[in-house]
């Protein structure tokens, strides 16, 4: 077993459940994925890292046709309000047409494997798919 390594450096597969983690400003409690030097929002300084929740609601999606070559389309593109914090993630194992995605739609984190090395080390991404 080489082991399975995520996708970005917000997915946490080794504590518990799969989940985000995001930056959250110390001063006005935006939060971030990506790493910053200050706040968009106040411009301080101090982040600490937060979970954040693994179910969410779809906010707002994009059927996908037309991608970049060698991703498969249509794809489903969404903003999902995890507690309170904007995630952007594709909606997965869910049939991408507007019968079956919605605004108001109830989803949960998934992983899914993206691919593996030479030595058997499985890369692993998320998505959002439809709770039950
Ligand atoms: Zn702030």
């Amino acid at each position: 077993m080489a082991g399975q390594i995520p996708l970005v450096d917000y997915l946490v597969l080794d504590d518990g459940e799969p989940h985000l983690v995001a930056h959250e400003c110390t001063q006005c409690g935006a939060r971030f994925f990506d790493r910053r030097n200050a706040c968009a929002s106040c411009f301080a300084t101090e982040f600490k890292t937060v979970p954040v929740a693994t179910e969410g609601t779809v906010r707002a999606f994009t059927i996908v046709t037309f991608a970049a070559p060698g991703i498969p389309t249509p794809f489903v593109a969404a903003v999902v309000d995890c507690g309170g914090t904007q995630v952007r993630a594709n909606l997965i194992n869910v049939e991408p047409d507007p019968e079956h995605v919605r605004d108001g739609m109830k989803v949960r984190l998934a992983t899914c494997s993206v691919g593996a090395d030479a030595e058997g080390t499985e890369a692993i991404g998320f998505g959002f798919e439809p709770a039950a």
